[in-house]
């Protein structure tokens, strides 16, 4: 059983610390797992009274925050090493490849995990390039022309929105400095 360090919390409504206790419940959440087991913590979380009698919150209960998200069933650290394996393997290899580390989950859970990840500050770069990969695509589907404006430096993506037809993609830079 896991709990919560100090013998208080802060009301979340008007930041008034409070140690009256009220109950509390388990929670569950998935870990890293542990010589090829899977880890679900037993993670106790009290509630507590606010006693601030201009607040109007009566109950609240305890955030782990720096050990899972809000109402998330996997921990922090979980989340990280799962969608570090997703992004090097991509979602369907890497829900394959974490069922034997005892991590599973699947493919659109790995998806999402991914999608809520901040991307890494954008450098700028001054030589762009187009990535045509979909030009085979467009011709299968006679779809509209569109391709990727790409930093050559960086192998970084700088526009992927279709261009208007007839548009000049030295348009859709950012800088003037750009070539
Ligand atoms: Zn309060």
């Amino acid at each position: 059983m896991v709990r919560m360090e100090g013998t208080g919390a802060r009301c979340p409504a008007c930041q008034v610390p409070s140690h009256s206790v009220r109950g509390s419940y388990v929670r569950r959440p998935a870990d890293l797992s542990s010589a090829r087991h899977s880890v679900h913590l037993a993670l106790r979380i009290r509630r507590f009274c606010c006693r601030n009698l201009e607040c109007t919150r009566r109950t609240f209960t305890e955030r782990p925050l720096r050990l899972l998200f809000s109402r998330a069933r996997r921990t922090r650290r979980l989340a990280t090493a799962q969608c570090t394996v997703g992004m090097t393997a991509g979602a369907e290899c890497g829900a394959r490849l974490l069922k034997p580390l005892a991590m599973p989950t699947s493919p659109n859970t790995l998806l999402r995990l991914m999608s809520r990840t901040p991307l890494p500050p954008r450098k700028d770069s001054r030589v762009l390039g187009i990535d045509n990969w979909a030009l085979p695509l467009q011709l299968q589907f006679e779809s509209p022309p569109s391709g990727s404006v790409v930093t050559l430096h960086g192998h970084g993506l700088v526009v992927a929105s279709p261009a208007t037809p007839g548009q000049d993609v030295r348009d859709r830079s950012h800088s003037p400095s750009q070539e």
